[in-house]
């Protein structure tokens, strides 16, 4: 049916091209391309002998004229941003100039500051349409699957939505001391931002990790949970006609915000370049280096990720309640690809978007998040690529 440019090579990509070799209906051809081409081999490696063609390529993407060129020479039909959000630009720009459908997980940053914004992004809205193509923005799970369970509850469920609150828990424990699950420049960079909710047609901003709940989980237990600013909430607040109120909470260990705390106060989260020995570092970038790479925590993490929104609202003139979450196995997830959890329930709805894409299910032209268009077609595909979702009508809510 199509053919798909993958851009990146890290944990999220590995887990995007296994999904994407399991379903060779719709991904006959999918080319690899990253800034270390090794990379891209070791992982051409591992899906070699299906049925998808798979082939890879050296690209830096922050070059645009480098990505049109790529773009020109394979001729996909969607490209799939898994790099990091500070190349979404350059991959938009030159799937405007190539009239190539995008994807991606997560927003625009710029490198000097850490936003959590869509701005940059919807600001290309007209010039997709224009073009003919569809931009899919933030389909991982959070983003991602989060808006897809809001936009399910909303068509199904509820007449009016009137508070969310998103629940990203990790139960995985990887025997390290410190590591993060994912890239750990974003990750440091989401958790040690300010926090902030939506209420009543405003964000209200939070010191960072100020407010803490306890929740019980289902298959996992009652954990600390922390409210943090995650980038949803900012289209969630304008897709979800009459929300009241948005909270976005994850769960961390009392360790983990300690080593946090340390090296904050030491400076090592900064993003302020400093002088050292004569070169310019940034502190930040100088921890990525030292850590665990996120791709090697998957053989040793175990334990299972509950991911999911609690709903209320109105239906028929009821107060109405609703959970809608996905429990995910890191030891199962490691022995079906070869990848943790974290980057497993990024990667499958990554997937996901991209196939809705290519058979005309969420094809329209302009810049979308993933709330914006038909959620059932993308849930029957969860249940069937290994995101199966559990509901509950009666849950506790988050005071
Ligand atoms: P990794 O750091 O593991 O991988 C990033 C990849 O992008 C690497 O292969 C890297 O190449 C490549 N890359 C970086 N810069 C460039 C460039 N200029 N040109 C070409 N390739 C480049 O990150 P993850 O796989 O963990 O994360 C991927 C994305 O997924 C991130 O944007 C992250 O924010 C997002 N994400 C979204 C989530 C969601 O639920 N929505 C959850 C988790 C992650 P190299 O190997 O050479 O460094």
């Amino acid at each position: 049916m199509g053919k798909a440019l993958m851009i990146g090579a890290g944990g999220v990509a590995g887990v995007v091209a296994h999904k994407c070799c399991q379903n060779p209906e719709v991904f006959q051809e999918l080319c690899i391309a990253s800034r270390t081409l090794s990379k891209c081999d070791a992982l051409k490696a591992k899906l070699d002998g299906g049925k998808t063609k798979v082939t890879t390529a050296q690209l830096d993407a922050d070059n645009t004229d480098e990505i049109i060129a790529l773009i020109e020479k394979f001729k996909p039909d969607i490209v799939i941003n898994v790099a990091l959000p500070y190349q979404d630009l350059t991959i938009m720009d030159a799937c405007l100039a190539t009239k190539v459908h995008y994807l991606d997980t997560a927003n625009y940053e710029p490198p000097d500051t850490a936003k959590f914004e869509y701005k940059w992004q919807w600001a290309y809205k007209k010039k997709f349409e224009d073009a003919g193509i569809t931009a899919i923005l933030g389909s991982g799970f959070d983003p991602g699957v989060t808006g897809v369970f809001s936009a399910y509850a909303q068509k199904h469920y509820f007449d009016e939505i009137h508070t969310i609150d998103i629940v990203d828990a990790n139960a995985g424990d990887h025997g390290y001391p410190f590591a993060t699950n994912f890239n750990p420049e974003i990750n440091i960079r989401e958790v040690t931002a300010n926090g902030s909710y939506f209420e009543n047609g405003k964000f209200i901003e939070t010191e960072p990790m100020s407010i803490k709940r306890v929740y019980d989980l289902p298959q996992i237990g009652p954990k600390d949970i922390y409210l943090l600013h995650h980038e949803e909430m900012e289209s969630l607040a304008l897709n979800i006609k009459g929300i009241k109120r948005i909270r976005f909470w994850m769960t961390f260990s009392e360790s983990y915000l300690t080593h946090l705390k340390v090296l904050e106060n030491v400076g090592m989260t900064s993003i302020e370049p400093i002088e050292f020995e004569g070169k310019q570092i940034v502190p930040l970038q100088f921890l990525k280096a030292v850590l665990p790479d996120p791709a090697s925590l998957g053989p040793r993490t175990k334990g299972k990720t509950n991911i999911g929104c609690i709903f209320t609202g109105i239906k028929d003139g009821q107060e109405k309640k609703y959970y809608v979450y996905n429990v995910c196995d890191h030891q199962a997830c490691y022995a079906e690809v070869g990848s943790q959890a974290i980057s497993y329930t990024t990667g499958v709805p990554a997937m996901i978007g991209a196939m809705m894409v290519l058979t005309g299910k969420w094809n329209k032209p302009g810049v979308y998040n993933v709330e914006e268009f038909d959620p059932d077609p993308f849930m029957e595909a969860l249940n069937k690529f290994g995101l199966p979702w559990i509901e509950d009508f009666n849950p506790t809510l988050i005071d």
